[in-house]
């Protein structure tokens, strides 16, 4: 670990982050490692956190803030961290969604409750990382090369697990994989260079672990899509571990991922600055600065992987996924997960997916939003199968709802007229052909 930060409000203190990716969270916790800040992930949701969740909130919030609060509340009411000692990462938005309000309104809970000496760290706020001070900009780049490369691990993941000829060995793997990658995530080099050449090292022995779990590519599965709200789309606790319930079918998954999000925001913030004329403002400067860093890191990652992705690649530009969302709504005045739900779904459509998944938690205004227009972008995509999938923590048995599904995708591959590429090795006849 980097050396510890003194003299700041998050000196002494361990930072927790809401698990809402394994890989991620755990990548995101070694970033602040890096640069001397005690992070880790909330430890795994369980029927606790829906219980404490639960009973202070009213029923009317949003999934993801009660699990989120649940696991806040478990840690200190079991008494595995005192309050003074906490700092609880919660991002937070401006927009008009609920989300916004999550962290004060967590912080009102840990008040009412005694715990008010939580701190929450909210990115986003203006005192977002006040707390890191002078290693703010290094954390930043650490941690979006954190995302990209753990992401980068769960996509090879979710495209030879469902293909293993053993069951368990892919997960075995990628823990390995993810593990040797945080432990180059936090550890320090000298400079920029270095910390990447590290990063770079570390995927390449985690691509060679995952490439040699035992696998038998010659039939594709089906291809289905996973988009929706984030939290609940990438908690395997929210959604009942949607990708497996998929695995289990017999399908295959392309989920849509946290750095889409990020591309997503720059986006947003340069756009909102050329509404406001601020062209060429030093904040104009610097997002695009930003811009042009997480390309260059994104590339470098990337490029360990070869040919991979092939068929599986993301859009160069998130504006692409944009474009393809305005048909269907307004591009100014439909904003956050919806579009981004809408415009993957056309994507994946292009791309020769069979099917796509939108998980969102029971109420979510991105899903309400996004499956009144889904009927109109299936019949724009051959009549790609799209189905909205709701979760509100209770365990529900959704196998006939899945069956049915996958019925649906079967069909649509056998009529599909966008065929899929595949990487070297997989596919067989269906490559062929292609
Ligand atoms: S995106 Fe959906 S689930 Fe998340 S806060 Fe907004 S309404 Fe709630």
């Amino acid at each position: 670990m980097g050396a510890k930060v003194t003299g700041s409000p998050l000196s002494g203190k361990t930072v927790y982050f809401p698990s809402m990716t394994e890989a991620g969270v755990r990548a995101i916790a070694a970033a602040f490692r890096s640069v001397g800040i005690d992070a880790r992930p909330m430890p795994p949701s369980d029927e606790e956190t829906m219980v404490l969740g639960g009973r202070h909130s009213s029923g009317e919030e949003c999934l993801p803030l009660r699990v989120t609060l649940g696991d806040t509340l478990k840690l200190l009411v079991r008494g595995e961290i005192s309050a003074d000692r906490m700092a609880l990462f919660m991002p937070t938005s401006d927009g008009p969604c609920r989300f916004g309000q999550y962290g004060p309104y967590i912080k009102g809970v840990l008040a009412e409750m005694g715990y008010g000496d939580v701190a929450v760290l909210s990115p986003g706020c203006q005192d977002g990382y006040s707390g890191i001070g002078e290693h703010a900009d290094e954390l930043l780049r650490t941690a979006w090369r954190a995302m990209v490369g753990a992401e980068t691990l769960t996509k090879l993941l979710l495209r030879t697990r469902p293909y293993e000829t053993g069951k368990g060995s892919a997960d075995e793997a990628y823990r390995a994989a993810l593990s040797d990658y945080c432990a180059a995530v936090e550890s320090r080099g000298k400079d920029p260079k270095e910390r990447m050449a590290r990063l770079v090292e570390s995927l390449a022995r985690g691509r060679r672990m995952l490439r040699a779990v035992p696998a038998d590519f010659s039939v594709p599965r089906p291809l289905i899509g996973i988009v929706g709200e984030i939290f609940c789309r990438l908690n395997t606790f929210s959604n009942d571990d949607a990708v497996r319930m998929v695995e289990d079918a017999g399908g295959e998954c392309w989920i849509s991922d946290v750095s889409e999000w990020l591309w997503y925001t720059n986006v947003a913030h340069i756009r909102l600055l050329k509404r406001f004329r601020r062209h060429l403002s030093m904040e104009m400067f610097g997002a695009r600065l930003k811009w042009h860093f997480q390309h260059r890191d994104e590339r470098q990652l990337f490029s360990v992987f070869g040919d991979d992705f092939r068929g599986y690649e993301e859009p160069h530009d998130i504006r692409e996924i944009l474009d393809l969302a305005s048909p269907y709504l307004l591009p100014d005045g439909a904003l956050g997960e919806m579009l981004l739900s809408v415009g993957k779904s056309a994507y994946l459509h292009r791309k020769g997916a069979d099917g796509v998944l939108d998980i969102n938690p029971f109420s979510c205004m991105n899903g309400i939003v996004s499956e009144a227009v889904y009927p109109r972008l299936s019949r724009d995509c051959d009549a790609m199968p799209v189905r909205v999938l709701y979760f509100d923590g209770t365990r529900t048995d959704r196998r006939y709802e899945m069956d049915i599904f996958m019925d649906l995708v079967r069909e649509y591959m056998g009529r599909k007229r966008t065929a899929r590429a595949f990487p070297p090795g997989m596919g067989g006849a269906a490559a062929a052909s292609a």
